[in-house]
């Protein structure tokens, strides 16, 4: 036999990746997860992913399932209150005209959420798949070959390596080649817009409180990370027209400090850039189908959205808790019915999440005043009427019950 025969097998080895791979795992399942690129597992290892996530409540409690969230919490920075400024005036440099803060207190016990360098999760995720006995995680190969049949799926890998897998988990990024091999086809936006994400130090705590302050060209928010050394730290995500953000990451230190020290409306104090800065092209994406024969798309490879209100990852862990839930109870894991029914449990929220986000980001990167303007009242309205103000905050945790 010059193959394995095993359950499941993740294409894709990013966090959607090995998250799908650990659960499966921890189901009982044997796992093989691929992809070409060795994961950087440090902040200043070359291409480290220097994005935060915040993991939402109900992300928190399925990471805590699979028992991956004990190796997470103690890097982990609560999110208590949700700032959002509005400072789309027509001043130069830009002062904040509307502040509003959306607290956690007023819907639940808890956090809205807890935030966890990407690089990091990355190295604990890999350690736990590392100590996972029915999972293997091969990195430097790609899948560069599927078909199926109604039975399994037959993969084939760079190196050469063949395997047969009941499931097939395609969490192989905004450009899978798994979803193209299937043939199911994507709806893209493009905004012409990018993101910048690095880490800075400054001088005000920032008390657990995420900010977001829009202006034009998109927002730029600071998240809560632990302190570096001593210093107060945020993780930064600036997002700007493709010219703008060419023209910031191609500036030196000092003068990229200034222009950021002026976007951040000094609402944390001056900040010291604290790591390289990185670069995210910003689209909005989905799949017309989540499921083929013996494929289940997850993450990226299904949906990619701007980096709004922290969705991107906590959809893709809504995905893979929804797959496998559904897995779980059916004698074949990588049926029709199971996948048919992943799809329909699926699709519905995320075209609703895909839109909205794409909706808000619009209005956030808006370039006409009159719009901005519109913007900043209509941020006081909502704030303003506090049923509104709560089922807001609870859509966007991803809590379904009205509880
Ligand atoms: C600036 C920014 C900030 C964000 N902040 C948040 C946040 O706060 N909260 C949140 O929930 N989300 C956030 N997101 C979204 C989140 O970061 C992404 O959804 C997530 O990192 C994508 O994970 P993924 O595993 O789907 O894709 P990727 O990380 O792209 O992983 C895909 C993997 O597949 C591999 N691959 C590609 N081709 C193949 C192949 N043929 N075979 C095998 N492997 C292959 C790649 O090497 C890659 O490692 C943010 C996004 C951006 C851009």
């Amino acid at each position: 036999m010059n193959f394995k025969k095993i359950d499941v097998f993740v294409s894709g080895g990013g966090i959607a990746g090995m998250v799908s791979a650990l659960a499966f795992e921890r189901a009982g399942f044997s796992v093989i997860c691929a992809d070409p690129i060795p994961p950087a597992t440090a902040r200043h290892d070359h291409g480290a992913d220097l994005r935060t996530t915040a993991f939402l409540q109900p992300s928190q409690t399925f990471l805590k399932s699979i028992g991956i969230w004990d190796h997470l919490a103690e890097h982990a920075t609560p999110l208590e209150v949700m700032r959002i400024i509005d400072a789309g005036g027509a001043d130069e440099p830009p002062a904040i005209r509307v502040t509003k803060e959306f607290k956690a207190g007023d819907i639940s016990s808890q956090p809205f959420g807890w935030n966890v360098p990407n690089w990091l999760s990355r190295r604990e995720l890999l350690k736990s798949l590392d100590n996972a006995q029915g999972a293997t995680f091969l990195t430097g190969v790609r899948t560069v070959k599927i078909f199926t049949r109604e039975n399994e799926a037959r993969v084939t890998l760079s190196d050469g390596q063949k395997i047969h897998a009941k499931l097939v988990i395609a969490a192989d990024g905004r450009s899978s080649f798994v979803r193209e091999n299937a043939g199911i086809s994507v709806r893209t936006k493009r905004f012409g817009q990018k993101a910048l994400a690095f880490a800075v130090t400054h001088t005000i705590p920032h008390r657990n409180v995420s900010t977001e302050i829009h202006r034009r060209g998109g927002p730029f928010t600071l998240v809560p990370l632990p302190d570096q050394e001593g210093t107060a730290s945020s993780a930064i995500v600036w997002m700007e027209t493709s010219k703008q953000a060419a023209r910031l990451m191609g500036m030196d230190i000092d003068s990229f400090t200034s222009e950021m020290n002026i976007r951040s409306c000094g609402i944390l104090g001056p900040l010291t850039l604290a790591t390289k800065r990185t670069e995210w092209t910003i689209i909005s994406q989905l799949a017309d189908r989540l499921s083929a024969q013996r494929i289940a798309l997850v993450a990226e490879a299904a949906h990619t959205i701007p980096p709004i209100g922290a969705q991107g990852l906590n959809m893709s862990l809504e995905d893979i808790q929804t797959l496998i839930s559904i897995a779980t109870k059916a004698d074949d894991i990588g049926s029709k019915l199971v996948l048919d029914a992943y799809h329909k449990a699926r699709i519905n929220d995320v075209n609703i999440r895909v839109g909205g986000i794409t909706l808000l980001n619009h209005a956030s990167s808006a370039q006409s005043q009159i719009i901005r303007d519109m913007r900043a009242r209509g941020l006081e309205t909502l704030h303003g009427i506090t049923p509104v103000r709560k089922t807001l905050m609870k859509m966007g945790l991803g809590i379904k019950s009205q509880g």
